[in-house]
């Protein structure tokens, strides 16, 4: 499956005029979804895509999906996705190295003039960061049948200005309905967005699967007070107690390599210097690749809170667990057919599991799904510094072209010597 290359030079310069669109004043690029730098990113990308004769069609949350038609319309397709839309200031690979790979794709079987059985497609799912509407990965979470249609057109940014609202406006809430476009397969190129494949000088990261991951809400609560007539021993000081909750997290997020403890937001109300706060809020985010290993981090979270509840003189301590997603497994047959087209194209390759949230997850709740994962430097993403070096760009494309091509099913080029 590796006669066939991607065309390495013209994909790098589609990533570099993509980032010019919402291009950001330390070399990153800033497309918030919805907005009109997304719509114009997207509306650049269609112009690639009509020149090469393929069609695009939007559904009813604005999804993105560009064909190029096998020899068999009834077979459902191989579907390549990512995303268009960035961070704040974000980078020019995170999500739209899988689009615009997905696209080389495509162009690569039409330079070739090769037929595929199933149709090849290339989803660009609506408001994957989640940076403006909330919650992240919100168009696949809809076409998967996770969040309700009705419910997400309804969302509102900090505006007040609704998803429907921008779709409507950019003429992107199209006629189909989410989730009844059939897909045969998912792949999904992206960049690692942590070290490890550059630490370990590996070029191709065959992802197995996504972290587990629980988030909750600590809450501290003692009584608010002025910081200088209260003595010390009379007062009922939840930030007193803040060092021992975050030091229990941390001991959870250290009893191995694989765990992850993050408090990431902290907060005391009403957040003024000279009052001594009532309240302290907290997040916490705990990941690991194993779902038994995590369920012992909860145990020991929720242990240790109503531990120090007991030995908090008049403060109350309460955690609430908010969100549990569960250990996503993407499915062997393409897993196994991206560490054989790594090793026949002599690329360095391992297995590894996602740390982030993708499309891809929801997608493997539905259909046979799998990630291929390229290095970035320094781990750096979510950030204008993101970068990942040509050759790698070009070696994540040609792994997802020998995927695509082995689950669409060739024929020999017309022409070609058999
Ligand atoms: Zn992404």
């Amino acid at each position: 499956m590796t006669e066939y290359s991607v065309d390495g030079a013209r994909l790098w310069s589609r990533l570099m005029d993509m980032a010019e669109i919402g291009a950001s004043a330390n070399g990153g690029s800033h497309r918030l979804a919805l907005s009109q730098d997304d719509e114009d990113g997207r509306e650049l990308f269609l112009a690639w895509c009509r020149n090469r004769g393929f069609a695009a069609v939007f559904d009813k949350v604005g999804n993105l999906f560009v064909r190029r038609a096998g020899r068999n319309p009834a077979a459902p397709p191989v579907v390549i996705g990512s995303h268009l839309d960035t961070q704040p200031n974000g980078g020019r690979f995170d999500g739209v190295l899988g689009v615009l790979a997905g696209l080389e794709v495509l162009e690569t079987l039409e330079d070739f003039a090769i037929a595929t059985e199933a149709p090849v497609e290339i989803a660009v799912w609506t408001n994957e960061e989640g940076a403006r509407f909330q919650p992240a990965m919100m168009g696949s979470g809809v076409h998967c049948g996770v969040h309700s249609l009705a419910k997400t057109l309804a969302v509102t940014d900090a505006s007040g200005i609704s998803v429907a609202q921008e779709l409507e406006r950019f003429g992107y809430a199209g006629g189909i309905e989410p989730g009844s476009r059939a897909i045969g397969s998912y792949l999904e190129l992206h960049i690692e967005q942590g070290p490890i494949l550059e630490q370990e000088d590996k070029t191709i990261g065959v992802v197995t699967g996504g972290q587990a991951i629980r988030w909750y809400s600590l809450a501290l609560s003692g009584e608010e007070t002025h910081a200088g007539p209260m003595p010390m021993a009379m007062r009922r000081d939840p930030v007193r107690h803040l060092a021992a909750v975050t030091q229990l997290v941390y001991q959870i997020g250290l009893v191995d390599p694989d765990a992850r403890a993050t408090v990431g937001v902290i907060e005391t109300r009403p957040g003024s210097i000279n009052v001594m706060p009532g309240q302290v809020r907290l997040s916490v985010d705990l990941r690991h690749p194993d779902e038994a290993a995590l369920q012992r981090m909860h145990d020991a979270l929720s242990e240790g809170i109503a531990r120090l509840d007991k030995t908090a003189d008049g403060v109350g301590i309460s955690l609430k667990q908010i969100w549990h997603s569960p250990v996503v497994a993407f499915d062997p047959q393409l897993t196994g057919a991206v560490q054989a087209s790594a090793a026949a194209r002599g690329y360095a390759a391992r297995d590894m599991v996602s740390g982030a949230g993708h499309d891809a997850f929801h997608l493997a709740k539905v259909v046979p799904a799998t990630m291929i994962f390229v290095p970035c430097r320094g781990g750096i993403s979510h950030n204008e510094q993101e970068y990942t070096a040509p050759e790698h760009v070009q070696a994540g494309a040609n792994v997802l072209l020998d995927v695509a091509l082995q689950m669409a099913g060739t024929q020999t080029p017309a022409g070609a010597a058999a």
